[in-house]
């Protein structure tokens, strides 16, 4: 299957892309991870994206939709994969579907109450990438990744000025898609204000799929 997670920063697409991509056996790919790996690693792609990322604004499309036609021509990706956090504008899906043929957008729909709430609590491992929340959903041990042990951090663009600036982004930006797509039959839209769990199990339904 090669489907899009669409939806606002916090709605919980790379938490439920992580768990779908498990169960129906297709990679995960999140150009935010992508851009944020490069920044830890120092690369050139990850220098020039550095200033941009902290504030929540957008990569420009040129850069991004180059990254991802590389990163789908993987072997991997073949015979599908699940896009969280690409395309973010109306020319980055245009040009994904110059070459790629899609399956479903699954758009999470939320508040942005939710969302900030969600945000400001955020806590992800450095080593394995898992998702915590402070409230919601903490770790066993405060500090420490449940799953590999791994220390957790707080990303420098979850900060109140930058989630306000990302949900803006989204508003102004992203939010076009969910048009885009519906126009052309491709749109799952899905509840995500309450438990992953509870996500997932209307993800299933939406899909298809059984576990
Ligand atoms: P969130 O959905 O929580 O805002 P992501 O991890 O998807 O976070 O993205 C983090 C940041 O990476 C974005 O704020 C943006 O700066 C950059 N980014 C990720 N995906 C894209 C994209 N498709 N186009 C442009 N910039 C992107």
């Amino acid at each position: 299957m090669k489907l899009i997670f669409l939806g606002p920063p916090g709605a919980g697409k790379g938490t439920l892309a992580g768990l779908v991509s498990k169960e129906i056996g297709v990679p995960q790919i999140s150009t935010g991870d992508i851009f944020r790996e490069a920044i830890k690693r120092g690369t050139e792609l990850g220098k020039k994206v550095k200033e941009i990322v902290g504030r929540g604004d957008l990569v420009p499309d040129e850069l991004t939709v180059s990254l991802v036609r590389e990163r789908l021509a993987e072997p991997d990706a073949a015979k599908g994969y699940i896009l969280d956090g690409f395309p973010r504008t109306i020319p980055q899906a245009a040009a994904l579907e110059q070459f790629q043929s899609l399956d479903a957008v699954v758009n999470f729909t939320i508040g942005d109450d939710v969302v900030v709430k969600r945000l400001s609590g955020r806590e992800i491992c450095k080593t394995c990438g898992a998702i915590y929340h402070v409230t919601n959903m903490p770790a066993k041990v405060k500090g420490v990744c449940d799953a590999c042990g791994g220390p957790l951090y707080t990303r420098p663009d979850d900060s109140i000025e930058s989630i306000t600036n990302r949900l803006e982004v989204y508003k102004r930006q992203t939010e076009p898609l969910v048009e885009f797509y519906a126009a052309r039959n491709l749109l799952k839209n899905i509840d995500s204000s309450k438990s992953p769990e509870d996500t997932l199990i209307q993800i299933r339904k939406a899909l298809g799929y059984t576990r």
